[in-house]
């Protein structure tokens, strides 16, 4: 007989990965296998290019309100979000030097900037600024990424990964199809059953899957889906159930989260850790592997505010979630000074209103450290949604 997995010491565990700035996890990897780790910034980058040279992806997102910003400031404006900061500490005080390499998706400028700060800052390492398309024809933005991509995996054998080889990319991404199915499948349990996977223990789980091998991941999320599905002592409280929108990039501190699930909203959708939602679907591992991944960037990708809408509406994706996860209501919440989130919230709100769903906006900042102001404001929104709202 199995044991079943014991969830405080799965929670403990997670909790752990996440909190350790200094990358424990990765630094044992490498010690172990003599292989090379390179770490990602937010919000997405093809994780299996990297898996199949050999190589450890690393997502950083920050580093939560547990680091004292002493030096990050020098480089940055006190009117720009919080990440850059942090992640200059981190790379200033040594705390994430096991990392060979590290990689800027396009996302902002914020990021581009970044990436030449990392450039001159740290000369040694793997420095990409990964552009990715902005135009989703396969003959122009395909073609342009695939470039990308390749650049990427020559420069990573440059620095001793295995060389590309397709038949390895084809395994490393039936790997993240099964990791991106177990998420899809946790977000859609948490839609169905929100009391059984609140999200500020299914957050910490993906956190802690962003210094995991891909196969660890999957361990974590596949024990970590058996224990709520187990979990017959978490019984429904009469809470409001929102979507969370706006914080894909700098991530708000935990308690923020926890903060708002007291004050009496289940958050039933969100956009936290997107990495292994970004694509929406399995990649096909038949064909070649390259193209494969390059497709699925330019067709099934989330509608994000960092990706240009060519044929499609502002908000119209947003309006899917509300609709499927059965929010409710939707709390606009995104880092101060964030210009993809906060550009497009006007849209957003526009596109909710539409359907007279209720919302409410706040901003934060990775290190944000009080809460009562929010839990007042989101414990009212819940409170009008059940009194009032006819959504
Ligand atoms: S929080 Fe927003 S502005 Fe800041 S780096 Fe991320 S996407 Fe860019």
């Amino acid at each position: 007989m199995t044991r079943a997995p014991d969830l405080p010491a799965l929670f403990d565990r997670a909790d752990g990965l996440y909190r350790d700035y200094k990358l424990g996890a990765v630094r044992a990897w490498k010690a172990r296998t003599g292989g090379l780790a390179i770490g990602y910034m937010p919000i997405y980058i093809p994780c299996e290019l990297l898996h199949a040279q050999g190589v450890l992806p690393v997502g950083l997102m920050g580093a939560r309100d547990d680091l004292e910003i002493i030096k990050g400031d020098a480089y940055y404006q006190s009117y720009i979000c919080h990440i850059p900061r942090s992640t200059i500490e981190l790379g200033l005080n040594g705390n994430i030097d096991c990392l060979d390499g590290l990689i800027f998706p396009a996302i902002c400028d914020v990021i581009r900037n970044l990436s030449g700060i990392w450039q001159t800052l740290f000369p040694d390492k793997l420095v990409r600024y990964l552009d990715v398309p902005q135009n989703f024809s396969p003959d122009i933005g395909g073609r342009f990424y695939r470039h990308e991509l390749e650049t990427l995996c020559a420069e990573m054998a440059g620095r001793g990964a295995r060389p590309y080889d397709p038949e390895a990319l084809s395994a490393s991404i039936a790997l993240y199809n099964r990791l991106r199915r177990l998420v899809r499948d946790l977000y859609a349990l948490r839609q169905e059953a929100p009391w059984k996977v609140p999200t500020s223990e299914l957050y910490i789980m993906l956190r802690a899957t962003l210094v995991l091998p891909v196969e660890e991941a999957i361990d974590l999320l596949e024990e970590y889906h058996a224990c709520v599905e187990a979990a017959d002592d978490r019984q429904p409280l009469d809470q409001a159930r929102v979507l969370l929108t706006g914080s894909f990039c700098e991530q708000p501190p935990i308690g923020l989260i926890r903060t708002l699930e007291r004050s009496g909203c289940y958050i039933v959708d969100d956009d936290f850790v997107q990495v292994h939602r970004w694509i929406k679907s399995d990649i096909p591992v038949e064909g070649d592997p390259l193209n494969n991944l390059v497709q699925a960037f330019l067709s099934d990708a989330i509608a994000s505010s960092t990706r240009y809408i060519d044929q499609g509406v502002k908000g119209a994706e947003l309006l899917d979630r509300v609709r499927i996860s059965g929010a409710e209501g939707v709390l606009f919440c995104a880092p101060s000074f964030c210009d993809p989130a906060l550009l497009d919230q006007p849209m957003m709100v526009r596109a909710v209103e539409t359907t007279k769903t209720p919302w409410t906006a706040f901003k934060y900042s990775e290190n944000t450290g009080q809460f009562q102001v929010i839990r007042e404001q989101a414990g009212t929104f819940a409170d009008s949604i059940k009194l009032w709202s006819e959504a």
